[in-house]
């Protein structure tokens, strides 16, 4: 996910400078009524989590979570990137994400030469560079901390406060050899993320046609938040939004069977993504998503629409499949070995077939969004997308825009403009399978679609 430092420009507006603990049982009290009493929630309801503090005290690091009730814990490290892990039960996170993020540079900066490199990013909590928390799987719920350093786990607890519980995680400084033994330690308590809920492959009812399956595939959720932005835009909010209304639209033309990779807020590897896809035969997989940059965050702007390829079409293609491809290091999990392409002349020329169709897909859906949206300066970029590599499914991502950018951020938040977008984003799809009825007769569409690969060199 990206860290996009807060820079004075994106201070909360009318919020005064505060301390970020809030523990009075008063306020928890208040807080915590109308939400366990609107009910809604599944039964036991998750305890609410309201705060959460992050600090340096001595050579130690602490962070705490304010919950309404304690929870069992378990902590470990990962390495690369080193992390921390808080293994929870399901809690319920009414925190805002962007509180994990390195504090704004507001200190008056010391006079550094030239030459010395800035420090990393730090909320000013030692070993603690950032956090993320939020649901896992269902019934399980995360904390991630991203560590400045080698660090151990010193202590993992909760204990109950006035009115409230206090969940604290103590980290303390490890030497690299130590750090190194306990990440492989913690590497094997964990298992495998399993979406309960994934859709499974099912037989169309019999005697009905089969229609083409279309995935959505909402980017992140869960703990692994994605892009945060400005304005307190979240990217895995900000593309639910979006699929579920693109989604809205396409099941309200019975064209197609229309499947979402996430229907909620809960965190989905990509592998899984990508496997939801093929079990289903879908026709065509359409990722969404959404970018912030840290630097010059306010003047890129735009919608771009990327395929996969081997090489990246340019440094900027290379960083965004990067950065979207560290999503299940975001969430806490392990990295999963890349598995290596079957060298296979069949399976070479399926993938080539596929590759084609995204390109075209991918200049349709272009040309249709840019009459309701921004496009970037170069609209259309491949590169190594771990999600876009099903071998048998035409698969593109679309990055709605940069959450950095005041106006896309306006644009993106907006009811108003994902209303005209996901219209354009529907009838581009209308256009591509009314486009492969038509070549439905002979070899000739694949012959045109890899020529009009060719032409973009991939
Ligand atoms: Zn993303």
């Amino acid at each position: 996910m990206a860290l996009l430092r807060r820079k004075p420009g994106f201070a909360r507006p009318g919020t005064p400078k505060r301390s970020r603990r809030r523990r009075l049982a008063l306020t928890l009290a208040a807080l915590l009524a109308p939400l366990t009493l609107g009910g809604g929630w599944a039964q036991p309801a998750a305890p609410i989590a309201i705060a959460a503090h992050a600090e340096a005290r001595g050579r130690d690091s602490r962070l705490s979570f304010t919950l309404q009730s304690c929870v069992a814990a378990e902590a470990y490290v990962l390495d690369a990137p080193a992390r921390a892990i808080v293994d929870l039960p399901e809690v319920n996170f009414q925190i805002d994400p962007h509180e994990g993020l390195p504090a704004p540079e507001s200190k008056p900066r010391r006079h550094r030469p030239a030459a010395q490199k800035p420090p990393p990013p730090s909320l000013d909590a030692g070993l603690i560079s950032s956090f993320r928390f939020g649901r896992l799987a269902p019934g399980k719920s995360r904390i991630v901390v991203d560590l400045s350093g080698p660090a151990a786990v010193a202590s993992i607890g909760c204990a109950p406060t006035p009115g409230a519980a206090e969940l604290t995680l103590v980290l303390a400084p490890a030497t690299d050899v130590a750090f190194k033994a306990a990440a492989r330690a913690g590497a094997e308590k964990q298992s495998p993320v399993r979406t309960p809920d994934a859709p499974a492959a099912v037989a169309p009812p019999p005697g009905s046609p089969e229609k083409p399956v279309v995935v959505i595939d909402p980017g992140h959720g869960g703990v692994d938040t994605g892009a945060l932005g400005r304005d307190h835009a979240v990217e895995k909010v900000v593309v639910l939004d979006f699929a579920k209304a693109l989604a809205a639209k396409l099941r309200a033309g019975d064209h197609y069977r229309v499947v979402l990779t996430r229907e909620d807020d809960v965190f989905v590897p990509l592998g899984e993504r990508v496997r939801i896809a093929r079990r289903l035969n879908a026709a065509l997989f359409v990722s969404v998503h959404a970018d912030a940059l840290a630097s010059n965050g306010d003047e890129v702007q735009g919608a771009t629409v990327y395929t996969v390829s081997d090489r990246a079409s340019d440094a900027e293609a290379a960083r965004v499949a990067e950065h979207e491809n560290k999503a299940d290091s975001a969430a806490g999990e392990e990295a999963q070995e890349d598995a290596s392409d079957v060298n296979d002349i069949l399976f070479e020329l399926t993938r080539r077939e596929t590759r084609a169709y995204s390109h075209v897909f991918a200049r349709s859906l272009s040309e249709y969004f840019k009459v309701a949206a921004r496009l970037n300066k170069n609209p259309r970029r491949s590169a190594g997308f771990v999600v876009l590599k099903a071998p048998d499914v035409p698969s593109v991502l679309l990055e709605l825009g940069y959450l950095s950018n005041p106006s896309d951020v306006a644009d993106l938040t907006s009811a108003a403009w994902r209303d005209k977008a996901t219209d354009q984003t529907a009838k581009a799809i209308d256009g591509f399978f009314a486009n492969r009825r038509l070549e439905n007769a002979p070899a000739a569409p694949v012959d045109a679609a890899l020529k009009a690969t060719q032409s973009t060199g991939n």
